[in-house]
């Protein structure tokens, strides 16, 4: 037994940098100015979030102004897919949008809410067994009349990652929009938006070691949006409301340890995971990785195991000392399959089995070779009953 819990649900949040926390910190009292304000307390405020936003813009390779500060990943993809479709039927520029199968909720539901509220068409592609969508699917789905398409970079169950820059060539070749949800992505993959191509992209700092509460949305000089949160003129009247000043400060250096850190980290992330991928897939009877062998996040190890409780599973684990995640939700008593297993075409006697295993900073190699050990005899008991 492991005297002290393990963490391995950095997919579902990560602990804030100790470096990230001091640099908030004197936001939180000293410097509580408002950066609207003209006098001398505002102008320090000001001050210190333009840099912030100068210092995310480099990592992201755009220009501040096409930084649009918000509270969080979800409120950035919903200010992408509402504001862009809202800014569309201003404009009379199309009524059709096109999301992935696979697409985090705070996207998903909110294409599906613009097309049983405001009367707008969604595509939903589909995805192979891996989780990726083909060029081939995304080119059949753009019509004359289609706005946006918005594609995850990264998935936080399976960790698959996306084409992204082949499906922008894609998209501006039509001149349709492109968003992608970078939520997952942005602790390990490259965030550069001339890259990546993309028009629109969303970021959450409480996913790269950053605080809860605050997030970006990258928005492309030029491409229409319609605010979200009407108000105030700040962020360029795309999102009134006073600046959240400490937070703000505390994703711009989030943002700039992870960038600093990304490769080291990596590889790290990477010996990891492929040490939990092999352990199970060699020492577990039907077992099956879920998500692309290769293209995936370097943090994420993900499985089903046939015939098992994945809800089980997790309370079995968290009574070891096991923090990690499951794709199946089981709020009601019910247990429902996740949307993005089935997707991949796995059928509920799999896809109920699921396991997240995501892997940090802070894991450690015993950590690893503690759940190799445990792991076999504990999904044993599991079928056993
Ligand atoms: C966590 C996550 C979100 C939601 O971000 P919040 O900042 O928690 O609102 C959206 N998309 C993906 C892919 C995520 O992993």
């Amino acid at each position: 037994m492991a005297a002290e819990r393990i963490y391995l649900d950095h997919a579902a949040t990560t602990p804030v940098a100790a470096e990230v926390t001091r640099a908030m910190m004197p936001y939180f009292g000293e410097d509580y100015g408002n950066p609207s304000s003209v006098h001398y307390w505002g102008q320090r405020a000001d001050h210190a979030l333009s840099s912030a936003r100068r210092q995310i813009a480099d990592i992201l390779g755009c220009l501040p102004g096409e930084i649009v500060f918000t509270s969080c990943g979800s409120e950035s993809n919903n200010l992408a897919l509402r504001g862009a479709a809202m800014a569309a039927r201003v404009a009379a520029g199309g009524n059709h949008l096109v999301v992935t199968a696979i697409e985090h909720h705070a996207v998903f539901n909110t294409a599906c809410q613009l097309r049983d509220l405001y009367g707008f068409e969604l595509t939903v592609l589909p995805v192979d067994q891996f989780g990726l969508v083909s060029l081939d699917s995304v080119a059949g789905a753009i019509r004359t009349d289609t706005i946006m398409v918005s594609v995850m970079y990264a998935n936080n169950e399976i960790g698959s990652v996306q084409p992204i820059s082949e499906i922008a060539e894609l998209t501006r070749s039509q001149g349709v929009l492109l968003h992608t949800d970078a939520v997952q992505a942005a602790s390990q993959l490259s965030l550069n938006v001339e890259v990546l191509g993309v028009d629109m992209m969303s970021l959450g700092a409480h996913k790269f070691y950053g605080p809860k509460g605050v997030g970006a949305l990258y928005v492309r000089q030029g491409v229409s949006v319609e605010p979200a949160l009407t108000g105030g003129g700040q962020e360029q009247g795309l999102r009134a409301g006073t600046y959240n000043v400490p937070l703000i400060i505390g994703m711009a250096s989030a943002l700039q340890v992870t960038s600093e850190r990304k490769e080291r980290d990596n590889q790290k992330f990477a010996r990891h995971r492929d040490m939990l991928i092999n352990g199970i897939l060699l020492n577990i009877p039907y077992a099956r990785l879920t998500g692309h062998p290769e293209r995936r996040l370097p943090n994420n190890a993900s499985f089903v195991f046939h015939g098992v409780d994945g809800n089980e599973m997790i309370m079995a684990l968290d009574l070891a000392g096991v923090a990690a995640g499951s794709g199946s939700a089981c709020k009601t008593g019910s247990p429902m399959a996740s949307g993005v297993l089935l997707a991949l075409g796995l059928d509920a006697e799999w896809a109920l089995g699921s396991l997240r295993l995501t892997v940090g900073r802070g894991t450690t190699d015993a950590e690893i070779e503690h759940i190799q050990e445990m792991m076999p005899p504990l999904i044993a008991q599991l079928r056993n009953g």
